[in-house]
């Protein structure tokens, strides 16, 4: 009898028998298993005495897809564990951790080929071109044009990834091949857009003393064996990664394989250079741009050991990296590595795990680490190493706050170009520098407001105010992205009077084009970078191109730009009144960051940041970079209201289209949970709802939530452990999930 995990949302496994004739089970193997009236498949877990499995028939698995295991033994084994910590279905964490499509299909019981398959990959290039040929193409045949053009921009270019594009791209490339336009050839190795260019192999600089002795510590430890956990925490431009460099050689030099974790954001071209030029092609890349296909290669290049470094977002903590010497999270403390949707999980948090597991080294490094790993260093769960200055010797840029309170208009007329800010972009203007000017808000304006009745439009399916954006023109929900046009009367008193109202990244661009007629502005956001990523925008900023770069989030990150000498926060508030208890961590880490793009070059450089709250800690602190006091401000008031990391949460999330329903279901597990709790003795957990969510209609389903509060997760596992059949069951028309140690308030 085997162990059997099958991806139903039921937290327990099922015996099945598995007869010989099938082939050798082996555990991490996938079969295909009949259940209830359906086919599915499952994974081997381990072998079993039992010969009963209460409530459930025995059956024989169907067939051993697998004859090596999918999932190796270290791999599995963390991921059993990381089900059993998240409380959610083992089937699920398990499926959710293999490339998607790899799995025959079984629906509608006839079992069909997987979606993805070992393949060779077909691959078009470009033939060069005689001039004005595809200026003389749009004319005539507007769509192959632009198949074309996309050849031309971006190189080799896998079918399939062409085709996600253009659905009709394989009729145009026949026809471009038939004109010998382009030519199309087999390939072993997917070009990812990562490949596409050869890399020169650097030469390693020589380090610093503070990254020597942080490199020094790490390779101790990697070569001790075991496991140990690291907290590198460096200023901006202080070189961390060439530290995690210098790490996972001496972990591939002894044959062990390296795991980097870094922030969707970060992942660009240039980073992954900065790995390719010191590993060449020996480097899986993970992330979401890439097809099933692409993902699923580079899956097989690590499962089967021809590579052993992978760099990647967060759903690569499940990378089947053989033998793991260390594991590194990048910029730990960034939001993006804690998974919302599906299986519920925080990538930073099971790097950790993971390491510890598979006797390893795990390095996290941040200029501005999160409460609950700077706490970690504290109690000494992780070791501390420390990189205070920059290699090249540049001091930190110079802050300005400029108190929004007390400065009236800037000479456009707006406050978001206040004097002094508008002064610091002129000079620059003038010695030929650039400047990067962030705002948090993409679109025009953030609401669209009546000034008859005063009514903002609001999203008919969410309970937020409607964006209102002037390129392409309509208003638009951040939420749910629904967009149409702006009406032109008010939909709840007729009046045509709808005015934007505040300001967003689009409208500063504007007023910039106005300030200074003569400046090259450009704007970086989602919408301007049109899902082809920050990068095309960051090079002409790097090449000089572009003087003054307005953008949200995006223009955070990213390596060098040695002529930006300022860098301006336009409304460094954005987000500190948040209803969550993270706002001002993030405000602080935000303000660091983008203050941290300026002055990294001889030529110095400095941040205006303009706010409401000049006062305020994560402000303040951030002004004179000091983290550490920000760090203990912050550690005192989540002590005293029992916060992470002095206290641990979990969040059940109820949502479904029938508003009352919802709120009875809550109430209903509330007053189990109460009742469990009473049961077991009263542990000390804060339970803090039944409430509507601060946002309590999203998408078109009302949400309400219930949060617990302990100061150890195993206690409050232990009472969600009680209530655990009413979650797998909830009334129809209502869905309930459990988020552990959640990130998200909203
Ligand atoms: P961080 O990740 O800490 O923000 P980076 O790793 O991006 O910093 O390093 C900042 C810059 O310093 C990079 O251009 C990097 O190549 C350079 N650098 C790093 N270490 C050294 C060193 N020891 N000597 C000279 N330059 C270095
Ligand atoms: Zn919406």
């Amino acid at each position: 009898m085997w162990n059997v995990a099958v991806p139903v949302p039921l937290r327990r496994t099922f015996l099945y028998e598995v007869p010989q004739e099938i082939g050798d089970p082996v555990a991490g193997a996938r079969v295909l298993v009949s259940f209830g009236r359906r086919m599915l498949v499952g994974y081997l877990l381990s072998e079993s005495r039992s010969t009963q499995d209460p409530g459930f028939k025995i059956k024989k698995v169907e067939s051993l897809l697998d004859d090596e295991p999918a999932l190796p033994a270290e791999l599995l084994a963390f991921l059993v564990e990381a089900a059993d910590y998240y409380m959610h279905p083992i089937g699920e964490v398990l499926r959710s951790a293999l490339p998607p499509g790899i799995d025959p299909l079984t629906s509608g019981g006839s079992v069909r080929a997987p979606r993805v398959k070992d393949r060779v990959h077909k691959v078009v290039t470009a033939c060069s071109l005689a001039s004005g040929a595809l200026d003389e193409m749009t004319r005539r045949a507007p769509k192959r044009a632009a198949v074309l053009a996309m050849i031309v921009e971006s190189g080799p270019l896998a079918l399939p990834r062409l085709r996600s594009v253009y659905s009709d791209a394989s009729k145009h490339v026949r026809r471009l091949v038939q004109d010998e336009m382009v030519s199309v050839e087999e390939r072993e190795r997917p070009p990812d857009p990562f490949w596409l260019t050869s890399v020169d192999r650097d030469t390693p600089p020589t380090l610093t003393a503070q990254q020597d002795s942080a490199v020094t510590s790490i390779v101790a430890a990697i070569d001790s064996g075991g496991y140990r956990g690291f907290l590198l925490q460096g200023i901006t431009g202080s070189g961390k990664t060439e530290v995690y460099l210098r790490a996972i050689e001496e972990a591939t030099s002894h044959g062990r394989g390296a795991l980097v974790l870094v922030p969707e954001i970060t992942l660009t071209p240039q980073l992954v250079n900065r790995y390719r030029a010191r590993f060449g092609e020996s480097l899986a890349v993970w992330h979401s741009g890439l097809t099933d296909r692409e993902r699923f290669e580079q899956w097989k290049l690590l499962r089967g050991g021809v590579v052993k470094v992978a760099v990647g977002v967060r759903s690569a903590v499940f990378a089947p990296v053989e033998d793991l010497g260390i594991v590194v999270v990048d910029e730990e403390h960034d939001g993006s590595f804690k998974q919302e949707r599906g299986f519920p999980y925080n990538a930073r948090d099971l790097a950790l795990l993971r390491a510890a597991r598979a006797g390893a080294v795990a390095v996290l490094g941040s200029a501005t680490p999160s409460m609950e790993t700077f706490h970690n260093a504290d109690i000494g769960k992780l070791t501390r190493l420390e990189l205070t200055s920059r290699p090249t010797r540049q001091p930190l840029p110079e802050i300005e706050i400029v108190d929004l309170t007390t400065h009236g208009f800037g000479p456009g007329g707006q406050k978001v170009i206040s004097e002094p800010l508008h002064a610091e972009l002129t000079r620059i203007l003038e010695q030929k520098e650039q400047a990067i000017l962030f705002l948090n808000r993409r679109g025009f304006a953030p609401s669209l407001i009546c000034s008859s009745c005063g009514n903002a439009l609001r999203c008919d399916d969410c309970a937020v105010s409607l964006t209102y954006h002037s390129r392409p023109p309509g208003v638009m929900c951040h939420y749910c992205g629904a967009r149409r046009p702006a009406p032109k009367a008010c939909p709840s008193c007729g009046a045509s009077d709808l005015e934007p109202l505040g300001m967003g990244t689009q409208k500063v661009e504007e007023l910039l084009a106005q300030l200074y007629p003569s400046a090259r502005v450009a704007r970086l956001d989602r919408d301007s970078a049109m899902g082809r990523g920050a990068q095309p925008v960051l090079d002409l900023l790097r090449q000089g191109e572009i003087d003054i770069l307005v953008g949200t989030q995006m223009v955070t990150k990213g390596h060098d730009f040695p002529r930006v000498t300022l860098v301006g926060v336009l409304l460094g508030d954005v987000g500190l009144h948040m209803p969550d208890f993270r706002a001002a961590e993030r405000t602080f880490a935000l303000l660091t960051q983008v203050a941290g793009r300026a002055g990294r070059s001889s030529l110095g450089g400095r941040a205006v940041i303009q706010t409401y709250s000049p006062g305020h800690p994560a402000v303040a602190f951030a002004r004179t970079h000091d983290y550490g006091s920000f760090a203990a401000y912050e550690s005192e008031n989540r002590k005293e209201l029992g916060y992470p990391p002095f206290g641990r949460l979990a969040a059940l999330r109820l949502s479904g289209h029938d508003g009352p329903r919802v709120e009875m279901a809550a109430r209903d597990i509330f007053s189990n949970l109460r009742d469990a709790w009473r049961r077991i003795d009263r542990p000390p957990i804060s339970m803090l709802g039944p409430v509507p969510a601060p946002i309590p209609y999203l998408q078109n389903r009302y949400r309400w939530r219930i949060m617990l509060r302990a100061t150890r997760q195993i206690q409050i596992r232990k009472l969600l452990s009680e209530v655990v059949s009413q979650i797998e069951s909830p009334p129809t028309g209502v869905r309930i999930r459990l988020d552990i140690d959640p990130v998200s308030m909203l």
